[in-house]
Order: structure tokens, then sequence, then C-alpha cells
């Protein structure tokens, strides 16, 4: 009988992408239901981008996931885009379909996830996201395909937060409005959800908090952050001093990352050991 010895190959491209732990956490999967798949973190910078989607069908990888720089210059390379990935516009996932590249964006998804995980849905509610970059992009943009009834966008540089509440309304059909983040603005009182997708409070900046009205979260929130290696992020424990429901940034990792190893291999994907392994890689208790 012949032994197969060539691994089915997936990874990362970016850059920089040395500090990007995707890899061990796909890689505890692959080892938990036995996959013989390795996940390769490779450094590409921008002028390498179309070499190394060549790269991806020469070496006929089963998929990539993509990041920064080149979420969004990595379309131009691509087959075929999902709806969310289409609307927008950027993928952090690219699935090969025989030669085929398909890009996916699964930031949202997993955000998505991380809340029916807790039963809350977000058919119906209205979500007040904090920021307007690539995050908020994928949260806002599949909340509304979800059937949000109303997206608050609240942004310090306003061109970016209007760019991005116009195309929620343009592209899902969904109620958006812009608030301009100029002072410390208050919740709006008809929030259902509200999400930090802005970068503030990612280690090692754990002393910092968005700058809100703290006063105006109300125990009928729920609230969520985007931040995943401080799960007790400042944000979140001045939700909880309020009352309110809260998810950190966590299970979003994690079961995006679930979502990429499901669309590469077809197996369910062990959320449980990737949520472990992110523990125990940021050291958190
Ligand atoms: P971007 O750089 O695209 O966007 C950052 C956003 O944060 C911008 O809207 C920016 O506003 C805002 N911002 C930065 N500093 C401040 C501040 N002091 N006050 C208010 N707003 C601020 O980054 P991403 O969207 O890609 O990532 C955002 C965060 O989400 C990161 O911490 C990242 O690690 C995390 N993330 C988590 C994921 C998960 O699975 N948990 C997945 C993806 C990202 P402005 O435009 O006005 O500058």
């Amino acid at each position: 009988m012949s032994k197969c010895y060539r691994s089915k190959l997936v990874g990362a491209f970016g850059c920089p992408i040395d500090e990007n732990p995707t890899g061990v956490m796909e890689e505890a999967a692959f080892k938990a239901k036995g996959l013989d798949y390795r996940y390769l973190t490779v450094k590409v910078e921008k002028e390498d981008l179309e070499d190394a989607i060549k790269a991806v069908k020469a070496f006929q990888m089963k998929g990539i996931n993509i990041t920064i720089p080149h979420k969004v210059e990595v379309l131009k390379y691509l087959d075929q885009l999902s709806e969310a990935a289409e609307i927008i516009g950027a993928v952090n996932m690219i699935v090969n379909q025989d030669g085929k590249l398909y890009g996916e964006n699964t930031d949202g998804k997993g955000y998505l996830k991380s809340l029916t995980d807790r039963g809350i849905s977000v058919d119906g509610k209205t979500i007040t996201v904090l920021g307007a970059g690539g995050a908020a992009r994928a949260i806002s943009v599949e909340c509304a395909l979800a059937g949000a009834k109303k997206i608050y966008i609240a942004n310090i540089e306003k061109e970016q937060g209007e760019e991005l509440t116009k195309l929620i309304r343009t592209k899902t059909g969904t109620e958006a409005e812009f608030i301009l983040w100029d002072t410390a603005i208050d919740v709006p009182e008809d929030t259902d959800i509200l999400s930090n997708a802005t970068s503030v409070g990612l280690f090692p900046h754990t002393d910092q908090k968005p700058d809100i009205n703290y006063d105006s979260i109300t125990s009928c929130m729920v609230v969520t952050d985007v931040i995943f290696n401080d799960p007790n992020s400042l944000f979140i424990r001045e939700a909880q001093k309020r009352g309110a429901e809260t998810i950190n940034g966590l299970g979003m990792l994690a079961n995006q990352g679930a979502l990429n190893f499901t669309m590469w291999t077809g197996v369910e994907a062990p959320v449980d050991v990737m949520v472990e392994t992110l523990r125990k890689e940021f050291q958190l208790a």
C-alpha cells in the first residue's frame, strides 16, 4: 500500500505577519481532526502579491488567509467573490476550487457566530459600530445582511465613516446613520448592540478604551469588543459595570478561523480546541 507524504497546504500572506497567531490555532485544529494539512505563515511584500497568488495555484494550495496590506489589492487576482466580500470590498480568505480562486470575508461572519453562540440574533436590532476600518466594515455589512434594522457608524475620520454609512444604505438597503465622533459621544438610546470595532485597547495598550460616555450604556444593551488579546478589556469592564451583557473578541477570532477551516477542509471545525489554543497562546487564565 502506498503512503502519501504530501501534506495539503493552506496559510496566510501578509506583511507584517510575524506576530499573527492564526497558524497555531489552525494547526491545533488539523491535529485534533487528524487532517494532514500544514498552515504556512508567509511574509509577502506588496509588490510580490501577484507572484504569491500564482504560487497558491502552482503549489495547489487549498486556500490562504489574506491580511494587511493585501485584503483589497488581492481582489483583482480572484475568479469569484462572496456577496459579503463584494460589498465589503475586501477578503480575508481564499479557497482554491480546482484552480479557481474564490474570495470570502469571514471576519463579520465570525462576529455574528460569536453572538449566536450566546443566543443573540441581530435580526431587527439596532447596532452601533465604533470605527469604520476593516473590522467595522465586515461587522456592519454582515449585520445588515443578517437583518439588522438600523446601523449607526461612529468614526473620528468623517469621510471614511460617511463612506461606510452610505455603502450600508445603498448596498444592503439597511437604514444607516453616521455619527461624527468628535468628543465623548453618547451611545444612541435605541442601541441594542454596541460594537467596538476600533483598535483601541489592543495589547499592549490595555489601559486605553474608546472615548465614549459610558453612562449612556444601559443594562438592556449587548456590548461587544473586537479586541481579543485582553478578554477583559477596559471597554468590556465599563459595560459590565453598567449591567450590560458583554462578548469579547476571542470568539470572533476563533469563529472566523473555524469558518476558514471548514471552507478549506470540508470538515466541521473543533471550535473549542481553537479557542483553547488561542487562550494558551495569549496566556489567558
Ligand atoms: P483598521 O486600521 O482598518 O481600522 C481601525 C479603526 O479604529 C478606524 O476606524 C479608526 O478610526 C479607529 N480608531 C483608531 N484609533 C482610534 C481612537 N483612538 N479612537 C477612535 N477610533 C479609533 O483596523 P481593523 O479594522 O482591521 O482592526 C481593528 C481592530 O479589530 C484591531 O484591533 C484588530 O486586531 C481587531 N480585529 C479583531 C478580529 C477578531 O477576530 N477579533 C478580526 C479583525 C480585526 P479613523 O478612521 O477615524 O482613524
